[in-house]
């Protein structure tokens, strides 16, 4: 997104501002997908956005994450990989972290880059045992279950949404939507090596040195996870993309 769009009022416009060759999706889910995750798509300060809204395969996966220039780096224990200027600035951040008695490390081995396979198999950890849960139930036959095991991952999405507008949802807790547990496989921020869950989410001032540092908050059904947009919070609004205050935080969403 080097070139700014704007609209006949002055106006940045989200949608005129993905990357080339992306398109607002007509469906439903499509839209969910990118209402939830595509704050990704503003990402500034020599990050590569995803050029997919959804990754349908590992090759799709690997070719993106072959092409762009990335930093290994050992964090909190954790061998942790991001685009270069993703690493460069969470760096800068915990450094201004520990100047304050602070820390920012990583909740796990997966908190940064995650591969196509990864992101199926956090799935599947959510469908199996929520489609076992409403068997039990007695809200889902064995039929309609064969129906969507018969289905590739990313074609079970909007069947599992469709099961969950009928109440039978698939969070870890089986009380809210799945997206509360886990992203759709192939829509995952951590693909695009973009992402960071960090262990101190809850700490007011740890989000705030992060996002002084580019690495914002931008999907509120994700409370450890950060997204490097790579610019100032002041320059959000004239990226496309729109403050939300939720539990007493600030998300940047897509101002679709
Ligand atoms: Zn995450």
């Amino acid at each position: 997104m080097n070139k700014i769009k704007k609209n006949k009022a002055g106006k940045l416009v989200f949608a005129d501002n993905l990357p080339r060759g992306l398109k607002i999706p007509k469906d439903a889910v499509g839209q969910r997908i990118l209402n939830e995750y595509g704050a990704i798509f503003a990402a500034q300060g020599g990050a590569t956005p995803p050029n997919k809204i959804v990754f349908k395969n590992e090759t799709q996966v690997s070719t993106f994450q072959k092409n762009i220039e990335t930093t290994s780096e050992f964090i909190g224990g954790f061998e942790l990989e991001l685009q270069t200027p993703a690493m460069e600035k969470l760096k800068a951040a915990i450094n201004e972290a520990e100047q304050s008695d602070l820390t920012i490390t990583p909740r796990g081995a997966d908190s940064a880059k995650r591969t196509y396979a990864e992101t199926v198999k956090l799935w599947a950890s959510r469908v199996d045992p929520g489609l076992k849960h409403w068997v039990e139930m007695g809200r889902l036959s064995a039929t309609e279950v064969a129906e969507v095991r018969a289905l590739s991952q990313f074609e079970q999405v909007p069947k599992i949404f469709e099961m969950e507008s009928k109440g039978m949802f698939f969070s870890k807790d089986l009380s809210k939507t799945i997206i509360y547990s886990v992203a759709p496989p192939g829509t995952s921020q951590h693909l695009s090596m973009l992402a960071f869950d960090a262990s101190e989410h809850e700490n007011p001032q740890a989000r705030e040195i992060l996002a002084r540092h580019g690495w914002v908050q931008t999907v509120v059904s994700d409370l450890p996870h950060f997204t490097f947009l790579g610019a100032a919070e002041s320059e959000f609004n004239n990226l496309g993309l729109k403050k939300v205050i939720d539990g007493g935080r600030v998300f940047w969403l897509p101002d679709l």
